[in-house]
């Protein structure tokens, strides 16, 4: 049983219909990236974005993405998309190029919205104007990567910016009526429960519009698995995470979307936990938690 706000619920509410999130590869990079900076310890060479396809352009991937959904058999004639910009850091580019981008996703068959993954340091005054224009044309939100609250972890993650930096940005989406939402993980290095709820409710705390929660999941292709080779840490069980999640879902009360429960990470990558890619499971096991 499932008692509490998902996105999938929230978008068939809102558009009247089926509603799915297409990813797609801007072509952007990330500052965390470039300059000789490593990026984020979790982060693998695709910009956390393994499901998309790189090189083509944005309505070609559009069309690619749909048809994926065909051969998945999930696809039926009444249904409309989110065209979600997913790899790296999806404002880091001239307000130029991001409004082409932004323009050619939006004018593809079918679009209704565009969800936008970035780092709260990458909207400057110029790219919140656009951001405002985008958010009177269609249904727009801006995912941003926290993953803690704890500065401790941002630091050892190299997150690369504070969590000041963080509220400013959201104040600033906020006050432009812009929707956020907060991606977070559990199970980051030297983290337990307590860092988790910290995290919940600071994200509550800050009145954004939705939350994604991954459980921290190690691919082969990133710095976090050599991290992981030299300083081995404790790796939540399937047991502990879907406690922390339900919990958190009490701490969230209904006033937040859930964006997502569950990491993604491509099989042939995944190191550990194995746990993580039967997904379904993981969900069953939240919702049996918080039926008791
Ligand atoms: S901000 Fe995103 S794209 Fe940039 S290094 Fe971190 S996870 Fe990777």
């Amino acid at each position: 049983m499932q008692a509490y706000p998902i996105l999938s619920e929230y978008l068939i509410k809102t558009f009247n219909k089926k509603i799915v999130k297409l990813p797609i590869d801007g072509g952007f990079t990330c500052p965390n990236r470039i300059n000789n900076k490593k990026g984020c310890l979790f982060c693998s060479d695709t910009g956390s974005g393994e499901f998309t396809y790189k090189g083509y352009s944005i309505s070609d991937q559009i069309e690619l993405q749909k048809k994926r959904l065909e051969n998945k058999k999930i696809y039926n004639r009444d249904i409309s998309y989110i065209a979600y910009f997913q790899n790296f850091t999806n404002t880091y580019d001239s307000v130029e190029n991001l409004r082409y981008k932004y323009t050619q996703a939006l004018s593809c068959k079918d679009i209704v919205g565009l969800a936008i993954a970035t780092r709260p340091d990458c909207i400057n005054n110029e790219i919140l104007e656009l951001l405002k224009e985008i958010n009177n044309l269609t249904h727009l939100w801006i995912e941003l990567g926290l993953q803690s609250s704890n500065e401790n972890t941002a630091e050892l993650i190299e997150r690369g910016y504070n969590n000041q930096v963080f509220e400013l940005c959201v104040n600033n989406l906020h006050l432009n009526s812009i929707k956020t939402v907060a991606h977070i993980i559990f199970g980051l290095p030297n983290e337990t429960d307590e860092d988790y709820y910290k995290t919940v409710y600071y994200v509550k705390s800050l009145g954004m519009w939705g939350i994604k929660i991954h459980s921290l999941y190690i691919q082969k292709n990133t710095r976090l698995y050599a991290y992981y080779i030299s300083n081995p840490f404790h790796i939540l069980s399937r047991n502990e995470y879907t406690e922390a999640v339900s919990e958190s879902i009490k701490i969230l009360d209904n006033q937040l979307i859930i964006h997502r429960l569950t990491g993604d990470c491509e099989k042939s990558l995944l190191f550990e936990p194995k746990w993580s890619l039967d997904k379904l499971k993981v969900i069953s096991e939240i919702n049996r938690k918080l039926s008791v």
